[in-house]
């Protein structure tokens, strides 16, 4: 079972500056952050320091509940960039959050042939060898039938 062991995470590690720090320090103490503006309404993911729809930089932080549905995914099957070929057989998708936005991520399955659009999925973290927490979607138990 997924949900019960620390997921180590061994693919690259994003670099982070100022702007992101904020999302990356979040996802350490396990949140997961998108962005409201406070003159649209709108939200916003991946994080910035303006907003994508009204450039407005009157914008805050809203921690996702997490939960999500994969809107589309990819089985990636071989990939020959070195910091992923140790992976094997992985999916990689868009999973579409109920704050408004989709996010881009990883997405692990007991079984990933089961994966299909609009599978539930969970937020979980990965921890890189840096201590890093790194977001990804795990499909939720017994979402699969
Ligand atoms: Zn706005």
């Amino acid at each position: 079972m997924i949900g019960t062991k620390e997921i180590v995470w061994t693919g690259p590690v994003p670099s982070t500056v100022v702007e992101t720090k904020p999302f990356w320090d979040a996802c350490n103490r396990g949140i997961f952050l998108v962005q409201r503006c406070r003159d649209c309404g709108e939200t916003q993911y991946h994080y910035r320091g303006f907003c994508c729809h009204c450039w407005s930089d009157a914008i805050e932080d809203l921690a996702i509940e997490g939960a999500g549905k994969v809107w589309t995914f990819s089985r990636v099957l071989v990939n020959r960039s070195p910091q992923f070929a140790q992976w094997g057989v992985y999916v990689t998708g868009v999973v579409e959050l109920p704050e408004g936005v989709k996010v881009i991520s990883r997405i692990l399955a007991e079984n990933p042939e089961t994966i299909q659009i609009g599978t539930p999925v969970r937020l979980a973290f990965a921890r890189a060898e840096s201590g890093q927490k790194i977001p990804l979607f795990v499909v939720q138990e017994g979402a699969i039938g």
